[in-house]
C-alpha cells in the first residue's frame, strides 16, 4: 500500500499583497507534494486564503467596499498567482466559504459542549480611535496607541474563552515524547521554554458591537469568532469534516508548512484546540525561516517586498523556485539578492546542469548521427558513478522527507558535477578523434545522457517546466516517473536526440547606473602631446602575438586561506594536467560557481607565487570598476583551443 501524505500552507491573510514570503511559502510546499509524488504516494496539497477580522474590516472600509467585496478581489490575487509560480494545489480554501464556516460552528458547539468554553469579563486596554484592545507590547514607550498617539482606555467586556490553560501539561508531554513533532528542532525547544509560563486561556470571541466580520458563535448571537480560531481549523474543515472521506483518508498524515512568525499559534493554540475538539493531532510542523532583504524582515510595512513575478521574469519561473529552495537552509533566515540569484543560477544551472545536458546531447549528436549512442560495455567508472547515483538518490530522499530541501539539491549539484567531471576525464572529444575508441565514445555519451535523464527526473519536482524541456531533449516519454525506475538505462539506444536549445541561458546583466549621470562631454580637440602619449601606451601586433590565449575549463576552485579576494582554481587546458591558476574574484563569485565554467586563459603567464599558492597563468575577466565577471569562452570549444 502506498504511503499518503496531506500537507498545507497557512492560509493568507488577505490584508496585504501576495510577496516572496508566501511565493516561497508555497513554492516549497508544491516542492515537497512533486517529491512524495516521485517517492510513489498519495498526496493532497492545501493552501487559501484567510478573510475575517478586525483588520480585513478596517482595509475593507478605508477602500470603501463591503468586506465581501474587499476579500473577493484579494483572495484572487493570491489564487491567481500560483499557477503562474507553477503551484498545483489540489484546493484552495477561503474561510469565507459556506461549508468553512458551518464545520467552525460545529467545532466551536463541540467544545462548548464539553465545557471548554466559558464567558466572562475580560478587562483590558481599549483604543477608541482603533476600536480594538491593544497588547501591552503594541503599545508605545509612553504607554500610548502607536497610531492616536493617546493612552488606551481600561474597558470591560464580557468574552468567550477557550479553556486552553488545562491543556498545558499535556501539551508539554506531547512535545517532550513526539521530538520530530515540530522541526528544525529549536522551534520545539522555543515552544517547550514558552510553556514554562502559565498558560492563558485563550479569548476567542468578539462582541459584534465592536467587530460583525467574521463567523457567528453558534450558542450566542452577539458574537463572532476570534480570527485564529476561525482560521487554524480550515486544515480540518477542507477535508469535508465531518462526512467527507477525505478526512479520514488524510487527516492523520497531516504536515503544517509555516514561516516562524506564527509558531506561537500553530505550536500552542492549535494542538490545544485539536485536542480539544477530539481531532488527532497533525504529524508534523516544518518551520521555515524568512527571506531577508539588506538585513530587514521583507514586510509590506518596510516598503521592500520583492516582487516575485519581476524575478521570474529574469531568470524564469523555475530559476526563481530553483534559487529558493537551494539558497535558504529551511528553518532559518535567508538573504534574497540580485547577485545571489545570479550566482545560483549561472553557478548551478547554466554551467553546471545546463552545460552537461547541452554538451553531452552535442557530442552525441554529432559523433552518433543525432541519436542516442549504443551503451557499450560499462568500465569502473561507469559502474562506480551509477553506484554513487543509487546512494544519493536515497539520500536525497531522506533529506526531503526531513524537511530539508537545501540539502537534497545540494547534492543533485554535486551529482551533476560529478557527470561533468567524469566527462573531463574521458574527454569525449579527443575519443572522437581515434577511429578505434567508437565503441568507448559511445559509452563514455550514453553514460553522461543517462546520468543526465536520471538528474531531470530529481529535478522535476523543483523545476516542471524546464524538465519538460529536458525530457523532450533526452527523448524520454512524457509519463511520471516514479523513484524506482530511476536505474541505469533510462535513454534508449537509437532515440532521436533533437538539437537543443540551452535551457538556462545565461543572462546578460545591464550595468549599473552611475548615481549622478552628467551630461554627456563634447569631445575636445586634443592636444598633439597627449595624443603621442596616447599612441606610447598602444603595442604593435608582435607584442600582442606574443601571448598566448586558450580556453580552458574549470574542472575546481578554492579560497587561497588568509585572502578575502583571491581564488585557486584547477583548469583544464587540454594539457597532460590541470594548471593552477590564482584569480581575484573572490569577492564576486563562490568557489562552487566556477567549476564547468569555460574560460580564456593567458597561457604563457611566467608562474607566480601569491600567497602560497601557484599561479600558472591568468583567466580573464571584465573589469567596470564596481565587479568583475570572467569572460566565457564558447560552451562547446574544447580546453586548450587558440584564442586570438
Ligand atoms: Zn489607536
Amino acid at each position: 500500500m502506498s504511503e499518503t501524505f496531506y500537507i498545507t500552507t497557512p492560509i493568507y491573510y488577505v490584508n496585504s499583497h501576495p510577496h516572496i514570503g508566501h511565493a516561497y511559502t508555497t513554492i516549497v510546499t508544491d516542492v515537497f507534494v512533486r517529491y512524495r509524488k516521485l517517492f510513489g504516494e498519495e498526496t493532497y496539497f492545501l493552501t487559501g486564503t484567510d478573510e475575517h477580522g478586525q483588520k480585513i474590516a478596517e482595509s475593507a472600509q478605508a477602500a470603501n467596499l463591503k468586506p465581501q467585496e474587499f476579500v473577493d478581489r484579494m483572495t484572487a490575487e493570491f489564487r491567481d498567482m500560483w499557477p503562474h509560480l507553477h503551484i498545483q494545489q489540489d484546493q484552495f480554501i477561503r474561510t469565507t466559504d459556506a461549508f468553512h464556516k458551518s464545520a467552525v460552528q460545529a467545532v466551536l458547539q463541540k467544545i462548548y459542549d464539553q465545557g471548554e468554553i466559558y464567558l466572562k469579563d475580560y478587562e483590558g486596554l481599549y483604543c477608541v480611535g482603533c476600536e480594538r484592545f491593544l497588547d501591552q507590547e503594541e503599545l508605545t514607550e509612553e504607554g500610548n496607541c502607536p497610531d492616536h498617539q493617546k493612552p488606551p482606555q481600561v474597558r470591560q467586556e464580557k468574552n468567550y474563552f477557550f479553556r486552553m490553560s488545562a491543556y498545558q501539561e499535556w501539551l508539554i508531554g506531547l512535545l517532550e515524547e513526539n521530538k520530530d513533532l515540530v522541526q528544525p528542532a529549536r522551534y520545539r525547544n522555543e515552544l517547550l521554554s514558552f510553556l514554562k509560563a502559565p498558560l492563558q486561556d485563550l479569548c476567542i470571541s468578539r462582541p459584534k458591537s465592536r467587530l460583525e466580520w467574521g463567523i457567528d458563535l453558534p450558542f450566542d448571537n452577539d458574537f463572532v469568532t476570534y480570527v485564529w480560531f476561525d482560521a487554524l481549523l480550515n486544515y480540518v474543515t477542507a477535508l469535508g469534516w465531518p462526512e467527507d472521506s477525505r478526512y479520514e483518508q488524510f487527516w492523520k498524515h497531516c504536515h503544517h508548512v509555516i514561516g516562524k512568525d506564527i509558531l506561537k499559534t500553530h505550536g500552542i493554540y492549535w494542538p490545544c484546540m485539536l485536542k480539544a475538539a477530539g481531532f488527532p493531532v497533525f504529524k508534523k510542523l516544518a518551520v521555515h525561516g524568512h527571506w531577508v532583504v539588506q538585513g530587514s524582515k521583507m514586510s509590506k510595512s518596510l516598503g521592500n517586498v520583492v516582487n516575485p513575478l519581476e524575478m521570474k521574469d529574469l531568470i524564469g519561473v523555475d530559476g526563481l523556485r530553483y534559487f529558493l529552495l537551494r539558497e535558504m537552509s529551511y528553518g532559518e533566515d535567508a538573504n534574497f539578492t540580485e547577485d545571489l540569484v545570479f550566482a545560483r543560477y549561472h553557478g548551478e544551472l547554466s554551467n553546471n546542469f545546463g552545460n552537461l545536458l547541452n554538451r553531452s546531447i552535442s557530442m552525441s549528436r554529432k559523433n552518433f548521427e543525432n541519436e542516442v549512442p549504443p551503451r557499450g560495455e560499462p568500465g569502473k567508472q561507469e559502474i562506480e558513478l551509477y553506484q554513487m547515483f543509487e546512494q544519493e538518490t536515497s539520500q536525497i530522499k531522506a533529506w526531503v522527507e526531513q524537511f530539508e530541501p537545501h540539502r537534497a539539491l545540494e547534492r543533485i549539484a554535486m551529482m551533476s558535477s560529478a557527470v561533468n567531471k567524469y566527462l573531463d576525464e574521458n574527454k569525449p572529444w579527443k575519443l572522437a578523434k581515434e577511429e578505434d575508441q567508437n565503441e568507448r565514445l559511445g559509452t563514455v555519451l550514453y553514460t553522461a545522457l543517462d546520468a543526465s535523464a536520471w538528474l531531470v527526473c530529481l529535478l522535476e519536482p523543483v523545476m516542471p517546466e524546464k524538465m519538460k524541456a529536458a525530457r523532450i531533449q533526452l527523448g524520454l516519454g512524457e509519463s511520471p516517473m516514479t523513484l524506482e525506475m530511476l536505474k541505469p538505462g533510462l535513454v534508449q539506444t537509437g532515440t532521436q536526440l533533437p538539437l537543443p536549445e540551452p535551457l538556462f541561458p545565461r543572462i546578460q546583466l545591464k550595468q549599473k547606473e552611475p548615481e549622478k549621470p552628467g551630461p554627456t562631454p563634447k569631445a575636445k580637440p586634443q592636444s598633439e602631446e597627449k595624443q603621442e602619449a596616447e599612441l606610447e601606451n598602444l603595442v604593435g601586433i608582435e607584442s600582442f602575438q606574443k601571448l598566448d590565449f586558450r580556453t580552458g575549463r574549470i574542472l575546481e576552485s578554492k579560497k587561497v586561506k588568509g585572502s578575502d579576494k583571491l581564488l585557486v582554481s584547477q583548469v583544464d587546458l587540454g594539457e597532460s594536467k590541470p594548471r593552477s591558476i590564482v584569480s581575484g574574484v573572490a569577492e564576486f563569485y563562490r568557489p562552487e560557481d566556477l567549476p564547468g565554467m569555460n574560460v580564456v586563459v593567458v597561457s604563457n603567464l611566467k608562474p607566480v607565487k601569491l600567497r602560497g599558492e601557484l599561479s600558472e597563468g591568468m583567466i580573464l575577466a571584465t573589469d567596470d570598476g564596481n565587479s568583475l565577471k570572467i569572460v566565457e569562452a564558447p560552451g562547446d570549444s574544447k580546453p586548450g583551443t587558440v584564442v586570438r
